[in-house]
Formats: structure tokens, sequence, C-alpha cells
């Protein structure tokens, strides 16, 4: 599949904010988690390539909380930059070594694994339409980045890094800072203090984040009439409403455990170790 070109250059940068300004600026912090809405500004692609620049966005901003969120998000951009300027190795190693001894699948079976959710077919209704949206735009939503990339590392135990090199070949917006500290936070071997016990559970956050199932059929044709009850888990229905949707390539609470089993076990080492 071919990414679909965006608009290009400074003009272009410009309507893309002023049109979210007018639309989504002002309810940025309630409507930037949810996929199925135009709620966030989409700039990601000319920040990327400086056609705009932070500051002139920053110039934009006002003293309210929704404002104060969008320059919040603009300043992760900046803080991963730095953390990748001060500690270049962080490209594709760990930032925090103590990681490298979780044990990641890279057998045969882990490549066949790997080939599913590339091309979204894991069975995971919000993650198969992510990574469609991805192969389909170059682009993907930030909540869906976080679901799609934690699926790839805590529930099919692969490298990070296997993920983060497919994002960049395929994202508009790829920026290597950006992109890999965002798989490493994802990992839990990045800057976050407390992360590797967060797993997202693909069916809540779709619940959650998108209640009607609206970007999920957006993306996956084949679960065009499913209800809403089952969007996000269409494996539960009697009847066979989705086609010849996948069946979840993995039982997500069993891979949870494992999960945990590993990063503790990895935690045990390092204390005898250290
Ligand atoms: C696994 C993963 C991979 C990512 N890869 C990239 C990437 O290659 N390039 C990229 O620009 N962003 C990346 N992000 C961050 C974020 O997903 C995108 O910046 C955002 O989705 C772009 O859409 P937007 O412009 O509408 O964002 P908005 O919500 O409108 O945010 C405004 C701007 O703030 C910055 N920003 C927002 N969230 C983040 C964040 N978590 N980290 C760093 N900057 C942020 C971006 O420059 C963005 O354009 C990644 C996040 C994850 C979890």
């Amino acid at each position: 599949m071919t990414a679909k070109i965006v608009d290009v250059g400074s003009k272009a940068a410009w309507k893309r904010w002023e049109n979210f300004a007018k639309t989504g600026l002002n309810k940025y912090k309630t409507e930037r988690n949810n996929p199925d809405r135009d709620g966030c500004s989409k700039m990601s692609v000319y920040l990327r390539f400086g056609t705009i620049h932070p500051r002139q966005l920053l110039a934009e901003l006002e003293p309210n909380p929704d404002h104060d969120h969008y320059r919040s998000e603009l300043c992760w951009r900046e803080f991963y930059g730095d953390v990748l300027f001060h500690h270049p190795h962080t490209t594709w190693k760990n930032l925090q070594p103590k990681m490298d001894s979780i044990q990641v699948d890279t057998d045969a079976q882990a490549k066949k694994k790997f080939a599913q959710w590339c091309a979204g077919n894991t069975g995971y209704p919000i993650v198969d339409a992510g990574m469609r949206q991805m192969l389909a735009t170059g682009w993907m939503h930030n909540r869906v980045r976080m679901i799609a990339a934690s699926f790839l590392v805590k529930d099919l135990h692969l490298p990070w890094q296997w993920g983060a090199k497919f994002f960049m070949k395929h994202l508009v917006d790829g920026d290597i800072a950006s992109n890999n500290h965002g798989w490493q936070w994802t990992a839990g071997t990045g800057t976050d203090a407390a992360p590797y016990f967060r797993i997202f559970n693909p069916v809540l956050q779709g619940e959650r984040f998108d209640p009607d199932g609206n970007f999920v059929r957006q993306w996956i044709p084949e679960l065009a009439e499913v209800p809403k009850k089952y969007i996000h888990s269409p494996w539960l229905m009697e009847s066979a409403l989705f086609g010849n949707y996948t069946a979840p390539m993995v039982d997500h609470s069993q891979e949870r455990d494992e999960a945990l089993s590993r990063y503790k076990i990895s935690g045990e080492n390092n204390r005898s170790v250290g």
C-alpha cells in the first residue's frame, strides 16, 4: 500500500494550523485522545520537516488549559530531541541498560507474528485500524500509536526496535527522536520512571477511546456491520458478521501475564547482579 501524499510547504502548514485553531485547539485536552475525531493538530509532519517552527506555534497559544496542554505536547517533542542529542546511542539501544536483560522473541515464529502486526491483521480491531491507517495515510493517531506499540512489545514480546523501524519506514512524520523514544517509553526501557507494568488492554482502550467504533469501522471494512457492543471484541459475537476478519492472534490476558513475568525475571536478575 502506498501512502497518500499530504499537502506540503509552509502555506499548507499554516492552513492546517488555522483550521485546527478554529475547530480543535479549544477542546484539545478532551478530544486529543479520540482517534475517531479530528481532535489533534496533525502538525507533526510540518514540524518534522521544519516547514513550521515550534516557536511559531508557541506564539499562537494563550494561557488556558487546552492551549497549555498543546504546549506540553510540543515540549515532549523537544524533550525527546534533547534526550537523543545527549544520549545518541539510545537511537537503537535501551536508555536504561538494566532493561537489556528482558527476554524478547526473535525466532521464526516471532517473525511471523511481526508480519501479522505489520499488515494490521492481529485480530484486535483498534491495533489493526491504526496499522492500516498508517499504511494508507502515513500517519497514525497518538493514542493508537501507543496501543499498537504496546501490543508489539507486551503482547507479542518482540524487540521495540522492530516496531520503531517499521514506523520510521511508514510515518510521514517519522522522527528518530520522538519515534524511537516513544517506543522506548512504551517498552519501559526509556525515560519513564515506572513503566513496565503499564500494559494497554486493546479491547478496553478501544472501548474507551473509540466508543462507537467509528475509527475501527473506517479502517476495517470487514467489521462495517458489527454492532457497537462487539466492535472491539468481534470474536464474542455468535454470528460471524465480521466476514474474514482474523481471530485474535494471541490471548491478551495470557500475554499480559507473560510480559509481567519476563519483566519480573529481568528485575530479579538485575538485583542479583547489582
Ligand atoms: C510509538 C510512538 C511513535 C511515535 N513516532 C513519532 C514520530 O515518528 N514523529 C513524531 O512527530 N511523533 C511521534 N510520536 C508522537 C505522537 O504520536 C505524534 O507526534 C502525534 O501523533 C502527531 O500528531 P499531531 O501532530 O496531531 O499531534 P498533536 O496532538 O496535535 O500534538 C502537537 C505536536 O506535539 C508533538 N507531540 C505530541 N505528542 C508527542 C509525543 N508523545 N512525543 C513527542 N512529540 C509529541 C508533535 O510534534 C505534534 O505534532 C510517536 C508516539 C509513539 C507512542
